[in-house]
């Protein structure tokens, strides 16, 4: 493996007491090493994810691990060719994670359900009684998820209560297993759970990413690939074998894990797309959007 760089995720609940200064302080590490990626910075801690070259992400783990304040972060690494964020995006949020719970919101330090391994996650997939729920967004497990999963129809992490609300006999009185991608959403989430009076929540340590990494299970279980927020738009999960994909081109039907926005640019919505697709017909996810971009030619992107 000689890749020359790495795409590092990671979060960490803590506290910090002055989010601005941490922020400032944060920015010049970044820089002199020369990341990119997408970094929030809350009171209640920190949610990233980086590339840089691999002398420059062991130097990131080293400062964050020797800081009070980060130290004891579980770094999931991928290798790269190159970087897979265009630019450096750092930002000062009120939450690294937001379920919009307003006055009711509570620490994931306080609260929040079991941590599962991989392989006890594994094994309790396919007892009696569990519900897995994909505490993602829809677009997310279009492109993956685990297999029986329960896929709540949500945009927004923070349309997930309102979800649970509405779905709470379909819950009540399982075991709910709930998963991400890298582990940091179902802090928060199964503690909602727990919050909401059902007892017997479990959540995957490390999410998708470190399931998919460990050795002995290769990823079995999970169909499709793990969507990640930055240019390579997926990784691969499951390494049993057999295809990975099980998302359609929107317009051909043709297996595709190709995101793409609608060009017709007041609907823009993300659809799967495949590239014969997109040369021949053009990127447009309903004929509706292809009918408009030929009525006004301006809205198109690109034009
Ligand atoms: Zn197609
Ligand atoms: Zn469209």
């Amino acid at each position: 493996m000689n890749s020359p760089y790495e795409v590092l995720l990671y979060y960490k609940y803590s506290r910090i007491s002055d989010p601005e200064d941490y922020a400032a302080n944060h920015r010049i590490l970044c820089e002199r090493l020369n990341l990119k990626g997408r970094i929030l910075i809350a009171r209640e801690g920190v949610n990233g994810t980086v590339s840089g070259s691999i002398r420059d992400t062991a130097e990131y783990r080293r400062a964050m691990d020797e800081d009070p304040i980060t130290a004891g972060i579980s770094w999931k690494i991928d290798h790269s060719d190159t970087h897979v964020f265009p630019k450096l995006s750092l930002k000062v949020r009120d939450e690294v994670v937001s379920l919009n719970l307003g006055s009711d919101d509570f620490s994931p330090e306080d609260l929040t359900a079991t941590h599962l391994k991989p392989d006890e996650w594994r094994e309790m997939m396919n007892g009696d009684d569990v519900v897995i729920i994909d505490a993602r967004n829809d677009y997310e497990w279009e492109i993956g998820r685990f297999e029986g999963a329960l896929l709540p129809d949500v945009p927004s992490f923070r349309d997930l209560p309102g979800w649970v609300r509405e779905h709470r006999n379909e819950l009540e009185g399982k075991k709910i297993l709930t998963y991400c991608t890298g582990g940091i959403r179902c802090e928060k989430f199964s503690g909602f759970l727990l919050k909401e009076g059902l007892l017997d929540v479990y959540q995957l340590d490390g999410g998708i990413v470190t399931y998919g990494k460990d050795e002995s299970l290769k990823g079995e279980g999970f169909e499709g690939e793990c969507y990640v927020f930055d240019e390579r738009l997926s990784v691969p999960v499951n390494r049993t074998g057999g295809s990975s994909i099980i998302s359609h081109c929107a317009i051909c039907n043709e297996p595709s894990i190709r995101y793409r926005n609608c060009s017709w640019k007041p609907c823009n919505a993300q659809f799967f797309c495949c590239a014969r697709c997109e040369t021949e017909v053009g990127r447009f996810c309903l004929p509706v959007c292809q009918e408009a971009a030929i009525m006004s030619p301006v809205a198109v992107e690109g034009q």
